[in-house]
């Protein structure tokens, strides 16, 4: 994503109560956080938030956990969670690194990775967030029955994907190369790099995973 400098943003978000500062104290505590008992759904790298937030407010029995790693970006996203008063969905400013710290076994529902960077050099593979590493924090912080769920424009990550879901035991419950011509698209809420690359005439490639035995 390029990145424009958006002044003082590091400072709001460092110290807005609209940003979960803690969450590792929230471990095993996250129906506690939202006050009910609904299915926690969670994107790792969220950007400026449309998706979830569009989501969330489709959705009022459903909690919506979105992680972005640059203040700049997640601060757009906290101004749609305010402007719409959505209480399902909680936004933590963080680098996803080891979720198990962060996430109780099978607290989650669902898990959104949309437009995630590509890291196409071989030696930044593990930085993927579908690398071996991602997929078994994954599988343990899904619930028994849980779904990964994967949109790209790229092929090369995709391929990469579907390929290290499947050696890691997953099974592909869905997959197209183009999203927007498959009966999959029934439902589907875009994104805004998928806005912008569907205007571009780009193809989205999509991919939904479960781990099978838990
Ligand atoms: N999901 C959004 C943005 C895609 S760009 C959309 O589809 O429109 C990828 C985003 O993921 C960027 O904003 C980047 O900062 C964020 N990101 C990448 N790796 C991350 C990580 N490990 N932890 C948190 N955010 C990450």
């Amino acid at each position: 994503m390029r990145l424009r400098y958006v002044k003082g943003s590091k400072e709001l978000i460092a110290s807005h109560e609209g940003i979960v500062h803690n969450p590792k104290e929230l471990c095993g505590r996250w129906h506690e956080f939202f006050g009910n008992t609904y299915p926690i759904r969670l994107e790792i790298g969220m950007g400026k938030g449309k998706f979830l937030s569009s989501l969330a407010m489709q959705n009022p029995d459903v909690n919506y956990i979105g992680i972005e790693k640059y203040e700049a970006v997640i601060l757009r996203a906290l101004e749609k969670k305010e402007e719409l008063g959505l209480t399902n969905l909680a936004l933590m400013c963080e680098y996803a690194s080891d979720l198990k710290e962060i996430f109780a076994e099978g607290e989650i529902d669902m898990i959104y990775l949309n437009f995630s960077d590509p890291w196409p050099k071989d030696r930044h593979a593990k930085r993927r967030l579908t690398s071996d590493t991602y997929l078994d924090m994954y599988k343990v912080i899904l619930k028994k029955g849980g779904i990964l769920q994967f949109k790209t424009d790229n092929t090369g990550l995709f391929d990469f994907s579907v390929e290290r879901a499947t050696a890691c035991g997953w099974d592909i419950t869905a997959l197209t190369k183009d999203l927007h011509s498959s009966e999959f698209v029934n439902g589907n809420v875009c994104t805004e790099y998928e806005e912008k690359f569907v205007s571009e005439g780009k193809k989205i490639c999509f991919m939904q995973a479960q781990y099978p035995c838990k």
